[in-house]
């Protein structure tokens, strides 16, 4: 080993010793108010602790100590709350490739980009090219790079001749299998060895957009059927892409835990439609800001835009009213938009408050994806998943969109300004 390239590797040690938090070290963010959940009130000047990654206490300045060894966050004028989920998302951009991965420092600013920046500490993908998905949890997990936590489905179920038209070119350049199904054996045969494989869930395309005169291929509901028993006998959950009426109707018939989208082809939904759907305890991902860029992307006419879209709106409206459970997904990834601003607008618009949208955003889907005893509520005994925004959202819900600090189990995934990446990390030290 040479002079040069040991000096290096102290220095690498060094910035190791610097960037392990010491296990006894208290983080106390001061002076925010805290939200602690949905069905909580909040406390104004609030002090929480975290320790070893975890929440050790929650309360007002008068009750907590700040024990005086503690690593401080001066909270004033922000407001706290558990980290965020994004229920649908997408593992799609070349830097997150499996095959040719890109270098540390440059997966760890795209997730930024993509979920740390919005305050994401756990996503679904559902569904990346070639297991990529999978490929990022692991270099997150392994400690490679800092990430959210990340659930996956594998590869999507399409229906036979149901490859929808938006991701042809996709799955063709990749050079993967069919993802194509046509038979329930050789459906629940795929779906059981993906979830062994290590897949959180599956996703059928109920309806897929197909285009041509066909339009919308509906899955054959025995299909459907097949692949939603075997995950559910593994007890994972089952995602549907509903589209239209006719695929809501085979999510119904294969007892689907959650549709990745509202339906605006389906129409406004009826009080039967709805009533069925709360029955069956489907939770639904709005992703209404979607809607609004595909069609702005077909260059449809303004008016026709915003049918589609008072439509998609009425349908989260409607279920929300009902009682249905809903939870945040943006669909990013498959959309280049990251900023969540408009998804919450979109949300206001179908009378949501506060209180609902951080449901959405935090214990729905941590009680329907079984973590709601780990993560979802700013709570001693939680993981220190934590989110701190400028503003109050409870006042205004477009503060959901400004984040100043985001922090998975307690380390920074994302801090507003001073954003920590490997290249400060290394000057600091040579001054
Ligand atoms: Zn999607």
């Amino acid at each position: 080993m040479s002079v040069r390239t040991l000096s290096s590797a102290l220095l690498l040690l060094g910035l190791m010793a610097i960037a392990t938090p010491v296990a006894a070290t208290t983080l106390a963010i001061v002076g925010a108010r805290v939200l602690p959940a949905p069905d909580v009130d909040p406390i104004d000047a609030g002090v929480v602790l975290v320790r070893e990654g975890r929440i050790v206490a929650v309360g007002p300045a008068e009750s907590v100590e700040v024990p005086a060894d503690a690593e401080v966050v001066d909270a004033r004028g922000a407001t706290l709350t558990a980290g965020f989920w994004n229920s649908h998302v997408h593992f799609l951009a070349p830097v997150m490739s499996r095959a040719a991965p890109s270098a540390p420092e440059v997966l760890e600013a795209a997730l930024a980009e993509m979920l740390g920046r919005w305050g994401f500490t756990t996503v679904f993908d559902l569904s990346s090219l070639q297991d990529d998905a999978a490929g990022v949890r692991a270099r997150i997990e392994s400690g490679e790079v800092a990430g959210p936590a990340i659930l996956h489905v594998g590869a999507p179920f399409f229906p036979a001749d149901g490859t929808p038209v938006y991701v042809r070119d996709r799955i063709e350049a990749a050079g993967g299998p069919s993802a194509e199904v046509a038979d329930p054996a050789a459906g629940a045969a795929r779906a059981t060895r993906q979830i062994a494989d290590g897949a959180d869930g599956v996703k059928l395309f109920a309806g897929a957009i197909v285009g041509g005169e066909v339009g919308v291929q509906a899955m054959d509901i025995a299909v459907a059927q097949a692949v939603a028993g075997a995950a559910r006998q593994a007890g994972k959950p089952v995602f549907a892409h509903p589209t239209n009426r006719e695929g809501l109707e085979v999510a119904l018939a294969a007892g689907v835990d959650v549709l990745t989208h509202v339906a605006p082809q389906a129409g406004v939904l009826d009080a039967t439609m709805l009533e069925r759907l709360h029955a069956a305890d489907v939770a639904l991902i709005p992703t209404l800001g979607l809607f609004e860029v595909e069609l702005a992307r077909e260059r449809l006419p303004p008016d026709v835009v915003a049918q589609v879209l008072t439509t998609a709106v009425s349908q989260v409206r409607d279920y929300a009213a009902v009682g249905g459970t809903l939870l945040f997904g943006t669909d990013v990834g498959y959309i280049e938009r990251a900023d969540t601003g408009r998804e919450y607008a979109l949300l206001v618009d179908a009378g949501l408050d506060w209180r609902a949208i951080l449901a959405m955003l935090t214990t729905a889907p941590a009680a329907r994806f079984g973590q709601a005893e780990a993560t979802g509520r700013v709570m001693p005994g939680m993981r220190a998943d934590l989110v701190l925004l400028d503003g109050d959202p409870t006042r205004d819900p477009s503060a959901f969109a400004d984040v100043r600090l985001t922090l998975r189990e307690g380390r920074a995934l994302y801090r507003k300004s001073s954003r920590r990446s490997r290249t400060d990390a290394g000057e600091d030290d040579g001054r």
